[in-house]
């Protein structure tokens, strides 16, 4: 049988990712970027860090590549709280051992393309795709949208070319395609924390540091140079917003109210605020993901999500994992029936987790500095040690876990009704970790048949 020959439009993380498994089965892949080639560009360190959960590394792990990611990030084993006018303090994300991972995109990036390459596959960076013609898989690059452009022909084309993809643009035009995206009001600015004068770290580096101020908040995660990686989330517009942080007076003012303890953490706060982009944050969603047994949508281009789980990258990787799985079980002769399997297992999925994403937001800026939130985690987290069959909190349910993320969510909110009414229980304060709070949330659990009613419907 003559190999098929597969176009990648997007050589981001899950387009060189996709590629290296298509080379794997020993398909002829190219792929297009409309930018150069990133191991080009000189970076000054600091690009967004993302952070890799279990199914991110799935993936990696799956195909041989999780240990040489592994080198390149950095474990955070727990969130560490900056609240104001109060000690600092660690909310552990896991059971012992367990955590997220912080790597920069960049890095990650390179990485990705370099092992892609290796493997045979062709890139083609600074060729921009322009138009694509579904039935015929047919993409047109160009220099621009009026210039001459070159038609390439392909067996099957994957749109990985991330939120704004021209792909997914093409499919827009068909009849039942449905099509939203939502913007935050939310935007997002990165700045830095250089490394000590020794290259060590100056805040704990197995951490993901939070300084939650309602509204707003200030994270920052790890790099290997000893530096982190911040960013600051907060409205565009209103009273503390991006737009009123007008000049350096302001700036200053507004982080020696909010954030003094990081001051003289961070010498070049005025330019990096000055110089780096305010972006915006969006979630989008679509359907129909494939077209017959030609196009398919994978990544950020099929679902972007806001970045408050960190699952956006982890849940482009999965939707590569679960193809594979798909294809290995059809054989790889039956692209329609392996689309159309491929998009009815991720669909559900990816709504779930824009759904949490959303949620995980109001969570981080401004719950987690509220007492009452406190104490729910703690008596969530006390049962699940003593019952670690019966209820798996939902942080872990998406982090630490690989079943669906429709399953998660579904069994998070039922488990929000009992915690609802455990919150409501006279003097709870007082009860938390008493045999009655314990025994009270046994019954619910017994009652609602959690665990194994969502079982039976999602597996
Ligand atoms: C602030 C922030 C924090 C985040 N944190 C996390 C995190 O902690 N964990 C996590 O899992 N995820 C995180 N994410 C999400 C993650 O960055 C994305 O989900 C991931 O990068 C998507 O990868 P992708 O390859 O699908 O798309 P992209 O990375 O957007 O890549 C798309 C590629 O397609 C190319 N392209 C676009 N149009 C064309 C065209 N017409 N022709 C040719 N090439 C084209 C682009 O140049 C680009 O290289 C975060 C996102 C943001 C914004």
């Amino acid at each position: 049988m003559q190999t098929k020959h597969i176009a990648i439009v997007g050589s981001g993380l899950v387009g060189s990712l996709l590629a290296l498994y298509l080379r794997k089965r020993q398909y002829t892949v190219t792929v297009f970027d409309r930018r150069p080639d990133i191991r080009t560009i000189e970076f000054s360190g600091r690009s967004i860090n993302l952070a890799m959960s279990v199914r991110g590394w799935k993936t990696l792990d799956r195909i041989g590549i999780g240990d040489e990611v592994r080198k390149l990030a950095i474990p955070m084993h727990k969130r560490t709280m900056h609240i104001t006018d109060q000690p600092i303090y660690h909310q552990h994300y896991g059971k012992d051992g367990e955590a997220i991972y912080s790597i920069p995109r960049g890095i990650l990036n390179k990485k990705m393309i370099t092992l892609a390459e290796d493997a045979g596959v062709t890139f083609r960076f600074n060729e921009k795709v322009w138009d694509i013609d579904l039935p015929e898989a047919k993409l047109y690059t160009g220099e621009s949208e009026k210039s001459e452009w070159t038609s390439y022909q392909y067996d099957m084309i994957f749109g990985c070319d991330g939120a704004f993809s021209r792909v997914r643009h093409k499919m827009q035009r068909r009849s039942r395609f449905n099509y939203s995206q939502k913007f935050l009001n939310t935007g997002y600015k990165e700045l830095g924390i250089p490394p000590n004068a020794d290259g060590s770290h100056q805040l704990d580096k197995n951490s993901l540091h939070i300084w939650p101020r309602g509204e707003f908040m200030l994270i920052a995660l790890p790099n290997l140079d000893g530096s982190f990686t911040c960013t600051l989330f907060m409205p565009h517009e209103g009273e503390h917003s991006f737009e009123n942080l007008t000049d350096d007076v302001v700036v200053t003012k507004f982080w020696e109210q909010y954030f003094p303890d990081t001051i003289d953490l961070m010498p070049t706060l005025l330019e990096d605020f000055k110089n780096n982009p305010t972006s915006a944050l969006v979630t989008i969603k679509c359907y129909p993901w494939t077209y017959w047994n030609k196009v398919a949508l994978v990544g950020d281009s099929a679902h972007a999500i806001v970045p408050f789980y960190g699952q956006g990258m982890n849940a482009g990787f999965e939707d590569i994992s679960v193809l594979d799985e798909i294809i290995e079980k059809l054989g790889d002769d039956r692209w329609e029936e392996i689309f159309e399997t491929y998009q009815k297992a991720r669909k559900p999925n990816a709504d779930a987790i824009a759904e949490l994403s959303y949620r995980n937001f109001i969570e981080m800026s401004s719950k987690t500095a509220d007492p009452d939130f406190l104490l729910r985690k703690k008596i969530e987290k006390r049962f699940a040690e003593k019952h670690p069959q019966k209820w798996i909190p939902l942080y872990s349910r998406v982090t630490f876990s690989h079943r669906p993320y429709a399953e998660a969510l579904e069994i998070g909110d039922q488990q929000a009704l009992i915690m609802d009414k455990v919150m409501s229980m006279n003097a709870i304060n007082d009860l938390w970790d008493s045999d009655e709070v314990e025994h009270y949330m046994l019954d619910h659990l017994e009652n609602n048949h959690l665990a194994n009613t969502t079982k039976a419907k999602l597996i």
